[in-house]
């Protein structure tokens, strides 16, 4: 009988390879075992298994894998099933979901193993000197790794010397498989056993009398310990005693203490007592309750809830009965939310129960909550986590709250899966039959939607917690000021009077300047108006190489205007405005108060971030301007005004989301500002004070601007009235690219009509030497998706089966935006 297996491998396959195994191979393996299997010529790759059969392949021979890596599963059923939705949806390969799921310690790497060539005898006077040594060295030493050779040659580039001791048979080369994760050690040393005795030690402390610095060390050895109670880290002896490492050491080698090492996890809590929850409000405990009647109906709930109306405490509510019912809970955030605050809030109420995972731990820490969660470990009941926790081994999920579900960064652009991990979240619920709460104070407009049309449920939080008002939203209009000079720099006298008023009172200011002002949008500098697509509703963008203005979305494209068209000025803009000239501005402004700025640049590293963060709170900074970034779930106490420097430039985005976006920023934004008693306040500084956004935004209206941007989708045929699924074409020749993109546009309008827009260069059309070429094809409600996908890979399996066509690469993105 034979026995045979099939394994997903971190490559992007179309088809799972099956290798063959042995009976008893075959009787030992569970599905979601990782094996080293062989692939190609001479690699070694790490597979998961997904079946176990008996049917050889028909294609090729089966080759038997090399090793099991695993006792037991590490990726169970459930998570297999959520890799072949993702595959499915999203259009990519299991080996794709594979790579973004697994943690990637998990994923055995070769490495290269050099070893004297045993087969044939060589004279040594044909080797050169460093291959001499290299070579010399292998009789010594059974084999060497690359960094092995390095440091006999004393130089990095050994690789030359590697080829040219390959080509004369002196050695060959082999991969090795081995395992990078290691839980983290930690070193403890407590006393030897031969001094247990009363008088044994009374010895020791007289020896060492002539020793103070070792003596030292045992009596803070025993005074750790007695206050302690615990195991005693070297690191901590040394610290306390004043000892360098090195005497601590030669106690060691004298026997007098012993060493020894605990496996411990890198990522800790260390609390005391939990806190007891807090009692809820009236809306918060309505809304409770409607979400638990909600439930009851709809497994995917939203919840509506202004900023600061409360919506964390209503979700520990909700985790605590989850957690009682022994269940585990998944708390989604974007990634830049993932703040201290929040998860010191959340250890409060659970301790150690919290694990978080987070794209700025390292791989090994990701293993640990990993593991935790495989092992059921009360250290991770509840997962707080960005995108990629939804992939984590859960097998008994209860709840999934996915917080600021409007965020766009819960989607993976690049590379494969290009998932959205709020909906991936309904699926994964889904298969846990568990509840999922989205929660937003400016929802998505495709999840307010799903409310309305009730395939979700709905729950509404209009009140801000303990009565703080709403802030007071004032628009400045900028076209004006700078008529009547009243404008220092990108300053009105409107914004300057209220820092000064806020600076005196002691608070603190938020200015909101948006990254995309760098994005080159044609701008009047008299109007403020953008030229607009006629046919997509989006701005058009500047391309200065062709002196064009191109829609991104249809293609439409015109000459550059000289004039603004629509009041005639020639003074037109075509650069945005950062961050860092915005500081340098302030610093000019209010000299004696301290500016810092919060952007990708100032935020890099682990903990870039927090810093900012806690000099905030602390009230180390007065006025801070930053991006995005600074409308994250964050409670300053302190902050009374917040100031979004040009409104426009987020309006005027090329995206057809730019309105529902500028809304939510803005909101978000606004949301920073008086979270206490004293109501805060948000200026707004716009060239069109009259635009819709703005006007709803100023009065808090998300329906208004739900009906109303609801309208555009459906005229423009945009999510969530239709779907989308963008296909790009990449080539490093744009003949190549070019002809590729209008055979597959054209094929792919046989099946679909005008519901494909494209092929279209995007505004940077050529990305580390690659042309880029892409191709929208919209889905109307009413026409299955599935129907779709399998209408595009049959299109696509012909595109490759073009000789010219197979070196272009196509990248699928189902809803892609
Ligand atoms: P949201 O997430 O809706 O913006 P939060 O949950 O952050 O709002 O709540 C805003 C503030 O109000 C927080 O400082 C929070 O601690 C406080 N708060 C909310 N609900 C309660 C409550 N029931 N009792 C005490 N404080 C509360
Ligand atoms: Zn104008
Ligand atoms: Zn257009």
């Amino acid at each position: 009988m034979n026995f045979f297996i099939d394994v997903i491998i971190p490559v992007p396959l179309k088809k799972l390879f099956t290798y063959s195994v042995t009976a008893s191979e075959a009787d030992f393996l569970k599905v979601g075992m990782r094996v080293a299997v062989p692939f190609g010529k001479s690699k070694i790759y790490t597979g998961i298994v997904y079946k176990i059969h008996q049917e050889a392949p028909t294609a090729y021979e089966a080759k038997d894998i090399q090793q099991i890596l695993d006792d037991s599963p590490i990726v169970n059923e459930k998570q297999l099933k959520l890799w072949q939705w993702i595959s499915n949806y999203y259009m990519c390969t299991l080996g794709d979901a594979m790579r973004a799921a697994l943690p990637s310690a998990f994923i055995l790497e070769s490495e290269t193993v050099i070893l004297k060539n045993n087969t044939k005898n060589i004279d040594e006077g044909i080797l050169k000197d460093d291959e001499f040594l290299v070579y010399e060295a292998l009789h010594h030493q059974s084999s060497l790794k690359i960094h092995d050779i390095s440091n006999i040659l004393d130089k990095k580039n050994v690789l030359p010397v590697i080829k040219r001791l390959i080509e004369k048979d002196a050695i060959s080369v082999e991969e090795e498989v081995y395992e990078k994760y290691k839980p983290k050690l930690v070193r403890y040393v407590k006393l030897h056993t031969s001094f247990s005795s009363e008088t044994a030690l009374q010895k020791l402390l007289e020896d060492l009398n002539r020793a103070p610095k070792q003596h030292q060390v045992i009596l803070t050895l025993f005074s750790i310990s007695a206050t302690t109670k615990k195991p005693v880290k070297v690191s901590d002896l040394s610290t306390e005693s004043g000892a360098s490492t090195a005497i601590i050491k030669s106690l060691i080698n004298k026997g007098v203490l012993e060493e020894y090492y605990i496996q411990t996890d890198r990522v800790q809590y260390s609390g005391d007592e939990n806190e007891a929850t807090k009692h809820l409000n009236e809306y918060q405990e309505t809304a409770l309750k409607e979400i638990k009647d909600s439930f009851t109906k709809h497994a995917v709930t939203l919840l509506h809830g202004v900023t600061s109306s409360g919506k964390t405490e209503v979700y520990v509510k909700l985790i605590e009965d989850v957690l009682n019912q022994g269940k585990q809970v998944l708390y989604l955030l974007p990634e830049i939310a993932l703040t201290t605050q929040l998860i010191t809030r959340l250890q409060n109420y659970f301790g150690e129960q919290v694990a978080v995972f987070h794209s700025k731990y390292s791989s090994h820490e990701r293993v640990e909550v990993w593991n935790h969660v495989l092992n059921h470990s009360v250290k991770a009941k509840i997962v707080l986590g960005a995108r990629s926790s939804i992939f984590l081994p859960f097998d008994n999920l209860g709840l999934i709250v996915v917080d600021e579900e409007h965020e766009q960064s819960f989607k993976q652009f690049d590379p494969a899966p290009r998932y959205h991990a709020r909906d991936t979240a309904v699926v994964l619920a889904n298969m846990h039959e568990a509840k999922i709460l989205l929660g937003s104070a400016t929802p998505s407009l495709e999840s307010y939607f799903n409310a309305k049309q009730n395939k979700y449920g709905f729950v509404e939080i209009t009140k801000r917690y303990n009565d703080v008002l709403m802030p007071d939203i004032e628009l400045v209009d900028i076209k004006d000021k700078f008529k009547k000079k009243l404008m220092k720099g990108h300053f009105s006298d409107r914004l300057i009077e209220e820092m000064t008023e806020t600076l005196n009172e002691g608070h603190q200011i938020i200015l909101f300047q948006n990254r995309r002002g760098f994005s080159p949008i044609v701008e009047c500098n008299t109007c403020g108006n953008s030229p607009q697509c006629p046919n997509c509703d989006v701005s058009l963008t500047y391309h200065q190489y062709r002196n064009q203005l191109r829609c991104h979305y249809c293609g439409y494209n015109s000459v550059m205007i000289k004039d603004c068209m629509a009041c005639g000025s020639s003074e037109l803009d075509n650069k945005g405005f950062g961050t860092e000239q915005i500081e340098e501005e302030v610093k000019l402004l209010f000299p004696d108060y301290k500016v810092a700025r919060m952007d990708l640049d100032t935020t890099r590293g682990k903990y870039g971030y927090e810093k900012i963060i806690t000099a905030l709170e602390q009230q180390e900074i007065d006025i801070l301007v930053g991006t995005q970034m600074l409308t994250k779930g964050l409670d300053f106490r302190n902050v009374k005004l917040v100031g979004i420097m040009n409104a426009d430039n987020m309006l005027n985005f090329p995206d057809f989301r730019a309105h529902e976006r500028s809304f939510q920023l803005m909101l978000q934004v606004s949301g920073r500002a008086g979270r206490t008693d004293e109501r805060g306040k948000v200026l707004i500084q716009t060239y069109n004070p009259y635009h819709n956004i703005l006007q709803q935004v100023s009065t808090n209206n998300y329906i208004e601007m739900f009906n109303e941007q609801m309208n555009d989708r459906y005229n423009y045929k945009y999510p969530p009235i239709y779907k989308q699924i963008k296909i790009t074409l990449k080539h490093k020749d744009y003949n190549r690219v070019d002809s590729a993109s209008i055979w597959l546009a054209k094929s792919l309008k046989q099946f679909f009509k005008d519901h494909v827009l494209g092929p279209e260069s995007p505004p940077i059309s050529r990305i580390r030497n690659q042309f880029h070429k892409n191709i929208l094809i919209k889905i109307p409600k009413e026409h299955s998706l599935s129907k779709t996908k399998k209408a595009i890979i049959k299109v696509n399996n012909s595109f490759s089966s073009i000789k010219d066509f197979r070196s272009v690469k196509i990248i699928l993105n189902v809803d892609n935006f």
